[in-house]
């Protein structure tokens, strides 16, 4: 059979059950499995057989989940974790030590931002946060001796930026190290990283993939190109024996395609824990069979509410990458032809008060701390999340006080345009 399409990928790939099986991934709800002879189970713990034994290694329903994903994004080999957080730690300490560094788009997810400046700095990581439009010079400029990784988003959460992966990709590879790039508000339906140059994908699967808002999760992805052993030197822990893992070097036994991800279930997760339930990877599932159908809905509805809002005389400014005339709508035709993602972000004239009024007066979209799933919510972060900031310190987070963020959801797109424009008539 040729290569399939992502609407076929989306539903079949990952799981192919054999003659009387289940034809939905079964949840396999158990933390153990049974083995005959202590001999075959101990042929697992050495990585000599493959097989299953413990849930916090590996579970088979979090694992057909997961050879989805990594058949979505065109990769060799996928994990699933508890939540986007666990995948974005697990990514970036896969391959990164004391000591080390890695370089950031400053444009990310502000949990992210917290994880890497503050928590893994106390593990003595150190990032250098880099505007995602700087020139190739000041790119070039924030890499050292150290550097391990770069990574990036797609398309940022919540500052609607694009990332010029070509650009990031051929700094990171020019110093030997890997390309991280999270795709999650893009999905792998609207943009393929690996296509562009990126070594390893992550993904809150909380969002889109899900969809639903049913389960917080996180996915990794390798690519299988990045070249470990050519950098041998810049990364022991794959190309030289790991002594808590029986000696295994993972390059040499599970080659480029499978090195990264062995070494992140077998090592990490061993000692770190964050599974996913497998119930919550069923749910996540469900979501992944129609994230085409629902992200060309998300597209079409934002485009359609970042359009209304352009002309409207209260809104005094748009952000959306889809909408032409926005700072990055050139970028994000190049890597995203078929769509972008579902949020917006704009400003209300009058500031904060006016902002705070427009949210009061939305009767479908209801106020919450989410993004992206199939119904329309906004956050107001000024008087939210951000609240006990004065106006000064918002502009220097780059959160005007202005700025609503709404996540389209997939209702008809009259029903949504309706509420915006009977909220925005009551400010
Ligand atoms: C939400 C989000 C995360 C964190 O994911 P959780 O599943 O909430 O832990 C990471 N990156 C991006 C871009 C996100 O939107």
């Amino acid at each position: 059979m040729s290569e399939q399409r992502m609407s076929t990928k989306c539903i079949h790939a990952g799981y192919t059950p054999g003659n009387g099986e289940p034809r939905n991934i079964p949840i396999i709800q158990s933390t153990t499995f049974r083995y005959a002879t202590g001999e075959q189970m101990g042929a697992l713990f050495d990585l000599e057989a493959s097989g299953y034994f413990y849930t916090r290694l590996q579970n088979p329903t979090n694992d057909h989940v997961a050879a989805k994903i990594c058949a979505l994004e065109g990769g060799s080999a996928a994990m699933l974790t508890s939540s986007g957080q666990a995948a974005s730690f697990y990514a970036i300490f896969n391959i990164v030590s004391c000591g080390e560094h890695v370089v950031c788009s400053s444009s990310i997810y502000g949990g992210t931002y917290n994880l890497f400046a503050v928590t893994m700095k106390r593990m003595g990581i150190h990032f250098t946060f880099v505007d995602p439009d700087c020139s190739e010079e000041e790119l070039e400029a924030a890499f050292r001796p150290e550097t391990r990784a770069v990574f990036g988003e797609t398309i940022a959460n919540p500052a609607l930026t694009v990332l010029d992966i070509e650009k990031f990709a051929k700094a990171a590879h020019a110093h030997g190290v890997p390309l991280i790039v999270d795709n999650t508000f893009a999905t792998p339906v609207n943009c393929r990283p690996f296509e562009w140059g990126a070594d390893i994908v992550t993904h809150s699967t909380t969002k889109y993939m899900d969809g639903h808002a049913n389960a917080v999760g996180g996915a990794i992805v390798d690519s299988g190109k990045f070249d470990w052993n050519a950098h041998a030197d810049k990364f022991p822990g794959l190309t030289t024996p790991d002594e808590s893992y029986h000696g295994v070097t993972y390059t040499q036994r599970f080659g480029l395609e499978g090195a990264y991800i062995t070494k992140a279930t077998v090592q990490l997760m061993r000692d770190l824990g964050a599974i996913p339930a497998p119930q919550n990877c069923y749910y996540l599932n469900i979501g992944l069979e129609t994230l085409p159908l629902r992200m060309k809905q998300h597209c079409a509805n934002a485009l359609a509410v970042a359009k209304f809002l352009k002309d409207h005389p209260k809104v005094s400014w748009v952000r959306y990458p889809g909408l032409e005339g926005d700072p990055y709508h050139e970028r994000a035709m190049k890597y995203m032809p078929n769509g972008t993602c579902g949020v917006v972000s704009f400003g209300v004239k009058g500031g904060r008060e006016a902002a705070s009024r427009f949210m009061a007066g939305l009767e479908l979209a209801s106020i919450a701390t989410h993004v992206a799933d199939a119904k329309t919510c906004t956050l107001h972060p000024a008087s939210t999340t951000h609240r006990q900031m004065t106006d000064e310190e918002l502009a220097a987070a780059g959160v005007s006080p202005d700025l609503v963020r709404l996540s389209v959801g997939i209702e008809d797109a009259q029903d949504i345009l309706e509420d915006v424009e009977r909220a925005l008539d009551r400010v």
